[in-house]
């Protein structure tokens, strides 16, 4: 059975994909990200330490890890801060250690030196696959702050060893389709998060039925709507990376122009 998208895309189609570097500018490297409607702020930090774990197991090289976080009014109801309710939420934290083990993947920890890179994803505004903007726009912040980092002399080889991204697949009214919205997502009977790199291997496959089994045919079929999503983010992410270090963004114009605005 196949029925139109309520948003009139194609099944493999991807939401208007678009980056905006440097819109954090004290951050080594920093990017808005929209899949749609779905915009997180992803902002990579860097501090000239390792954590005690690393230095205690004598752990050579550096470390990266990340944070996830819903702005309060990302969400059509206002969702409290976790530091109002005095603990992380359970799907944040899944999420932000889902976030570290993609970039994790892609990074030569032992490249970086003695340093911790930091990755905070702050969504903006929700609308689902806020975990596979997050991911996808974290590389290109961390990208970004490697690029300033070896401009600086500070790194003797470039730690990214290549891109990664994710994006999501699900059935939907039977149709497996790329890049679910909220609309989309809540009525999923399947949904898939999958995280690739630019070489097409994939990283993390998170995929489970909503009140609903799925059979190994669409199970290949959401695998190979995610192979296309993911070489078409990867391109974009590569233009976003290579225009970042052009001395023109003016990220508040671009922030304007993205706002329509
Ligand atoms: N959502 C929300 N409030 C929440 C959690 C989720 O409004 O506390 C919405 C939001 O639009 C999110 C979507 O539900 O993008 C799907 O959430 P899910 O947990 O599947 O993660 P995501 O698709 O954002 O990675």
């Amino acid at each position: 059975m196949s029925s139109a998208r309520h948003d009139g895309r194609q099944p493999d189609q991807l939401r208007p994909i678009s980056f905006i570097p440097h819109v954090a500018p004290h951050a080594a490297g920093s990017v808005l990200v929209s899949f749609g409607n779905t915009r997180v702020i992803c902002a990579a930090t860097i501090d000239e330490d390792v954590p005690r774990w690393m230095k205690m197991q004598r752990v050579e090289g550096g470390w990266l890890t990340a944070e996830y976080s819903m702005l309060p009014y990302s969400t059509l109801e206002r969702k409290d801060r976790d530091i109002s309710r005095g603990k992380l939420d359970g799907r944040s934290s899944e999420i932000q250690r889902l976030i570290g083990r993609a970039l994790r993947a892609v990074t030569d920890l032992s490249k970086l030196g003695s340093r911790t890179i930091w990755i905070d994803c702050d969504v903006l505004q929700a609308d689902g696959g806020t975990r596979t903007a997050s991911i996808t726009g974290g590389c290109v912040a961390l990208a970004i702050a490697l690029n300033k980092l070896m401009a600086a002399g500070k790194l003797k080889a470039f730690p990214l060893t290549k891109l990664v991204s994710a994006i999501s697949a699900g059935v939907v009214n039977g149709q497996p389709v790329l890049d679910l919205d909220y609309i989309e997502d809540k009525d999923a009977s399947v949904d898939f998060n999958v995280v690739m790199t630019e070489s097409g291997e994939f990283v993390e496959v998170q995929g489970s039925g909503e009140e609903a089994v799925f059979t190994g045919a669409e199970m290949s079929a959401m695998l190979e709507l995610a192979t296309k999503g993911s070489a078409e983010l990867v391109a974009l992410q590569k233009k976003a990376i290579l225009e970042a270090d052009k001395p023109s963004g003016d990220a508040l114009a671009s922030l304007a122009a993205a706002f329509g605005r």
